[in-house]
């Protein structure tokens, strides 16, 4: 496994295993299943709600906890300080844990300022050991970052072969901030896994078009988290540090940005609705019988 070092010194594995629309029924099961394939690195949110079953595998697979890396997020019915601060010790019990290596705000909405103090308060407890955001625009991350006493150390947004966010790492890399993927492989939108230039490339190096849109972005120190409910997937996605690519390969893929997102942009009043709303829409504490 690779690693990228964050701007406090922790260190975070390149690649995880990212628990988004897994179930909390299945999720126990594939935690188990990539830690055993040899991921590390695992990306849940209290949105996913499925941090027990995260936390169930870990416990039950034996694996030190020094040797793992944690991220969860922090929702936005639980933005605002006391409710944020809360909501970090409710995902501790969850996850089965006494630190989150990596807190993020899920989105940029609500109260967040009063979220990432909350944060700062808990990364100076031990709680946490590093902090940071997700869905933040360039814009929003520039406001936060200038306005906070830690820097974030990461910015996990959607970032694959279609939408490369060129822009976006040039501006966290001024504050030190980490750029991290999610939707690593655009969840198969565009027709993402038959894609011509992309198939072309892995016939080359004898790997998949999956292999190669992860390849790319970790060959621009993105960090990356695929998932996979399915374990020869999860291998798959793991495979992926044996090879480089050409320039050439990596100039033919960079050609394929669109530099636009494939899901609700976030600053569409749509999303901002979506996002405050969700959690009584999808919220399981909330869901009646038979709904
Ligand atoms: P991905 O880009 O990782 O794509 C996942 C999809 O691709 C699934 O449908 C999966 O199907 C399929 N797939 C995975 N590997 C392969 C393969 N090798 N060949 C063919 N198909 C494959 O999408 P995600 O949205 O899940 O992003 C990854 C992670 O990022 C999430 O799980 C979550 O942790 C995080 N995330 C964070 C967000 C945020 O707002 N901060 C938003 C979205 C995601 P199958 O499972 O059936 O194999």
């Amino acid at each position: 496994m690779e690693y990228v070092k964050l701007n406090n010194g922790v260190m975070m594995p390149i690649l995880g295993y990212g628990v988004y629309l897994v179930t909390p029924q299945e999720c126990e099961r594939c935690v188990s299943d990539a830690l055993a394939a040899g991921y590390r690195s695992i990306d849940t949110a209290q949105a996913y709600y499925n941090e027990e079953g995260v936390g169930n595998a870990v416990h039950k697979s034996g694996i030190a906890r020094k040797d793992l890396f944690l991220t969860t997020k922090i929702w936005v019915s639980n933005a605002g300080y006391e409710r944020a601060k809360v909501s970090i010790d409710e995902s501790l019990a969850k996850l089965q844990t006494d630190y989150i290596d990596l807190l993020l705000i899920h989105q940029p909405f609500g109260d967040y300022y009063g979220t990432y103090r909350a944060m700062e308060d808990a990364y100076r407890e031990g709680k946490v050991r590093a902090i940071g955001v997700s869905n933040f625009y360039p814009d929003r991350f520039v406001d936060l970052a200038e306005n906070v006493t830690i820097k974030p150390a990461v910015n996990q947004i959607e970032t694959h072969v279609f939408n490369q966010q060129v822009q976006a790492q040039d501006i966290l890399r001024e504050y030190g901030t980490q750029l991290e993927s999610w939707g690593p492989l655009a969840e198969g939108k565009n027709d993402f896994f038959t894609n011509g230039t992309l198939t072309d490339i892995a016939k080359k190096y004898g790997k998949s078009v999956a292999q190669i849109g992860l390849r790319f972005l970790i060959e621009r120190g993105i960090v990356v988290i695929p998932k996979s409910v399915r374990k020869e997937r999860m291998a798959e996605n793991l495979n992926v540090f044996d090879f480089s690519l050409s320039d050439d390969d990596k100039q033919a893929i960079t050609e394929m940005d669109e530099a636009k997102t494939l899901f609700i942009p976030h600053n569409e009043p749509e999303m901002v609705r979506l996002a405050l709303n969700y959690d009584k829409n999808h919220n399981p504490k909330y869901r009646t019988t038979g709904a």
